[in-house]
């Protein structure tokens, strides 16, 4: 069966989107830590990071970097975190997060959004990438 994060990128769940290439997506997390949490995935579905093919992790990595540039210039912020977990969507993906504080680095403090917010965040980090 697909996994969720397959069903956003084939259109089949909506999601803000961030960012397309022939291999990469990215979308804003629906549950965020902060402001601008944003999620990188390949587009081939492999649960577990660490067994992706090289070529497909370092593309990964260097997707997940112009987005995490993009990020920076779109929201305020220390700094963007990176974050891999994993427990939740078997489909392999890093978190980009933007941070100001330690708090903004765990799972456990969210952020509540409106759709307008989302979108309006989407729309900055998307204009930047
Ligand atoms: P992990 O698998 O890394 O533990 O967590 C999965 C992440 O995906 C969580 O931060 C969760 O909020 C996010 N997530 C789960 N389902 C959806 C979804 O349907 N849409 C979006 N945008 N994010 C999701």
């Amino acid at each position: 069966m697909a996994s969720i994060f397959t069903k956003i990128i084939n259109g089949e769940i909506p999601c803000y989107k961030i960012a397309e290439t022939e291999d990469f997506f990215a979308f804003l997390d629906i549950n965020p830590n902060a402001k601008g949490h944003t999620l990188c995935i390949p587009k081939q579905e492999v649960d577990k990071l660490f067994d992706l093919d090289e070529a497909t992790y370092n593309g990964l990595m260097q997707f997940s970097r112009r987005v995490a540039k993009a990020i920076e210039k779109a929201v305020p912020c220390n700094r963007v975190g990176l974050t891999v977990i994993g427990l939740e969507v078997p489909h392999a993906h890093v978190h980009l997060i933007p941070l100001n504080n330690m708090e903004d680095s765990r799972f456990i403090k969210k952020e509540t959004l409106s759709p307008e917010e989302f979108q309006e965040i989407a729309n900055a980090i998307q204009a930047n990438f």
